[in-house]
């Protein structure tokens, strides 16, 4: 089966798993076809072909009626047309949000392309300005449509450059809050000497909040001595560790925002905390986790959840951030889905003490 608007189409593969795999890989591939998404795959049992026409029909509540038929008779197998019970199928619920206008996104914004975010950014080399156990890498994370970097966010880094996990996987919980602790208020010391207006994010183990919970008032007086605005600063907490221990979790959030600072909720729909953490914490951001935007421009379910994600935090007045973007089809998707702010490789890799050059994509 293939719909057609006048835009997009909606299209039905049947067959045997293998040559309908192989098709698809050969439409995706085929230059004159963009965007093209695979919304379901799903198996469904063995049949004969009969139907066969081809006819031009209007966009009208019956021709929709009339499609969502279509949609259950063929895909559903129910060829005598008798609906088994009043609620409609999957496949004739995709078919109507694709009538409906759900599906067809709109073309990708041509808003002059941000390329001009290269070299806007100059990177600025600290190496051996500052006398620190530990190093930061830094990250921009960019607000596409006013082209300006919001926060750069300070990923820790070993001596030489050793990545997070490889410093922390080395300490007990008591070091390792510790370290988190104190490589804070190093990280704000380092930003503070870089010349830029944007802000900082900081990333913070829940856990140390509760071993030292005198940090969010030692990292408000540093930023105040520093002359760094404490608005501009964010504090990420990840929504795995934020679960454990609710009631304190939520105190210190309450802290944090009382101190002026923003709080964020790192990795979202990673897999822990689900929704819940918006009722529990009402952050000022979300991050989304890479897990979700990989791939958003090619997937259907990520689409859906993405535009559920949206939905909610606008309604909730929280600001969305996109993880690890690194293909550029995926940031136009998601940048007319409505996300502006993006962290990833595709604009921006983390750079050791310094800030690093922003390449805009080319097409957006
Ligand atoms: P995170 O806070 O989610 O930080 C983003 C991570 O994703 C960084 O890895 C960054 O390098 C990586 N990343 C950014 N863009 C892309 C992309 O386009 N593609 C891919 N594949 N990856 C991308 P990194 O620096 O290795 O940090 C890993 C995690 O370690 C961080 O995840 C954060 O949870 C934690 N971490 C880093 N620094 C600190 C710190 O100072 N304190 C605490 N508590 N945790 C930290
Ligand atoms: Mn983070
Ligand atoms: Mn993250």
């Amino acid at each position: 089966m293939l719909l057609f608007d006048g835009l997009n189409f909606l299209q039905v593969l049947e067959g045997r798993f293998t040559p309908i795999t192989t098709l698809m890989e050969t439409i995706a591939e085929d230059a004159r076809h963009h965007k093209i998404v695979t919304l379901i795959k799903e198996p469904i049992a063995e049949r004969e072909y009969s139907m066969w026409s081809m006819k031009l029909l209007r966009k009208d509540r019956q021709t929709l009626t009339l499609i969502e038929d279509t949609f259950e008779v063929l895909l559903e197998q129910k060829r005598d047309g008798l609906k088994q019970n009043n609620s409609k199928s999957r496949s004739a619920l995709i078919a109507k949000a694709f009538m409906e206008g759900a599906w067809t996104g709109s073309e990708s914004v041509n808003e002059s392309a941000i390329s001009i975010l290269s070299g806007h950014y100059l990177p600025k080399k600290l190496e051996n300005s500052v006398n620190l156990q530990q190093k930061f890498a830094f990250q921009p994370i960019i607000d596409v449509r006013s082209r300006q970097v919001m926060w750069v966010e300070a990923l820790i880094r070993g001596p030489k450059g050793e990545s997070p996990m490889s410093i922390f996987d080395e300490l007990d919980d008591k070091a390792l809050h510790k370290l988190d602790a104190q490589s804070k208020l190093d990280a704000l010391k380092v930003f503070s000497q870089f010349d830029t207006s944007c802000g900082l994010s900081l990333n913070l183990l829940p856990g140390t909040l509760l071993e030292f919970p005198d940090i969010v008032e030692d990292l408000a007086q540093l930023a105040d001595n520093l002359g760094v605005k404490r608005s501009g600063i964010v504090i990420e907490l990840t929504e795995q560790e934020a679960i454990e221990n609710p009631d304190h979790i939520n105190r210190l959030a309450n802290e944090i925002k009382a101190k002026g600072f923003l709080l964020a909720i790192d990795d979202f729909g990673s897999g822990y905390a689900g929704l819940s953490i918006l009722v529990e914490l009402q952050p000022h951001i979300l991050k989304i986790d890479r897990g979700i935007i990989q791939g958003a421009a090619q997937s259907g379910p990520r689409e859906a959840i993405i535009d559920a994600i949206i939905y909610c935090a606008k309604r909730l007045g929280i600001s969305i951030i996109a993880e690890g973007v690194e293909k550029e089809e995926d940031l136009s998707w998601l940048f007319t889905a409505g996300i502006e702010r993006f962290q990833g490789y595709l604009l921006a890799k983390p750079a050791l003490m310094a800030l690093p050059p922003i390449h805009g994509p080319k097409n957006l």
